[in-house]
């Protein structure tokens, strides 16, 4: 284990964000709901142009590109993905050209994260129906036609060199519950590309904490071919191999909850609008319509059913997204029609 954390350290990596990032005890919240012990890792507040948990995976993206000597990056996903966003402003602090393959169509005026992928000097290519950054390979081949050198990053940050991100941050968790002198029997966290679970699984592992994690599954798994979980195995065992550690993941080290989908991705129900006026209310804090907005709602609900006993700590990771909100006006504000 400890050649594996040599490892860790030895890969290139790029400062992008503030780490660690802060760790919150959740009181008002745990007292209404009643339940377990909570916790707040604030990934939202990571600090590269609006936070969010994509900039621990760009660290050591973007540290490979470099030391690849690449000049431009493109990646991919829907209209509004933080992801984009993020690798829109790392793509500007470390004077890379970027370029976004995104979902949809030109809005006529962009907000949210669409508008700051703009401010922040990317190169929009309108994908249509492909939000999972299917024309990324083609417009990497067009740069490369040009004598660019682009470097690839696939739909969500989501390969082995992503995850790693979120192994080290194991590493900060370990850190900020020692300071606080507890131990995290679960930790929660919205997952969709499946970097963030995977990371999370194989930096428990590495660094030894016993803490169960629960995905709340935020996008529909395609119709056909593998399992997300099995998705989550394969990307565990292939970023454990990169690390030196064994590949023993199977599917049952993959806790996910897909019963909190509503009418499917980006699409705010009551299920994201109670949590995100819950939380906003009770905390001060905003949580995201797509994504951590969903995972609370699934949280709450977990909570609500007795999933977690009023003796265990449950850590949840709020993974940022906040601009998304600005684009959900109209699901979220006090005008919204009853659904
Ligand atoms: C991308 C994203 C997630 C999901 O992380 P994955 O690694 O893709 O599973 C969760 N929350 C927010 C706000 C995100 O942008």
């Amino acid at each position: 284990m400890s050649d594996a954390r040599t490892r860790l350290d030895a890969l290139p990596r790029v400062r992008l964000g503030f780490f660690p990032t802060p760790f919150v005890k959740l009181e008002r919240l745990g007292r209404l709901l009643g339940g377990p012990r909570l916790f707040m890792k604030r990934d939202d507040l990571t600090g590269l142009a609006l936070g969010g948990n994509k900039t621990r995976k760009l660290e050591y993206l973007f540290g490979e590109a470099l030391d690849q000597g690449c000049d431009s990056v493109v990646t991919g996903g829907a209209a509004q993905s933080n992801h984009c966003r993020q690798t829109a402003a790392a793509a500007a602090a470390t004077g890379l050209e970027c370029h976004l393959a995104l979902g949809g169509e030109p809005p006529e005026s962009p907000n949210g994260n669409l508008l700051l992928d703009q401010l922040l000097g990317a190169e929009i290519h309108w994908c249509g129906d492909g939000r999972k950054g299917e024309r990324i390979p083609e417009i990497a081949e067009g740069l490369r036609h040009e004598a660019r050198r682009p470097y690839v990053i696939p739909y969500g940050g989501s390969n082995a060199l992503g995850a790693t991100g979120f192994v080290a941050a194991v590493r900060e968790l370990q850190g900020d519950l020692k300071k606080e002198r507890v131990e995290a029997d679960h930790l929660v966290v919205a997952s969709s590309s499946g970097g963030t679970q995977a990371g999370l699984v194989v930096g428990l592992d590495l660094f030894e904490l016993h803490t169960r994690v629960t995905g709340i599954a935020i996008d529909k798994g395609e119709t056909e071919g593998p399992t997300y979980e099995s998705f989550l195995a394969d990307l565990s065992n292939e970023l454990a191999v990169s690390l030196g550690m064994p590949a023993r993941y199977g599917t049952d080290e993959f806790l996910v909850r897909h019963e909190y989908l509503g009418l499917g991705y980006g699409v705010v129900g009551e299920l994201e609008r109670e949590a995100i006026r819950f939380v906003a209310e009770q905390e001060g804090i905003l949580l995201d319509p797509v994504y951590a907005g969903r995972a609370m709602g699934g949280l709450i609900d977990l909570i609500r059913q007795g999933e977690f006993s009023p003796g265990e700590t449950v850590v949840f990771w709020h993974t940022g997204g906040v601009p998304a909100l600005f684009a959900h006006a109209r699901d979220l504000g006090s005008q919204a029609p009853a659904s």
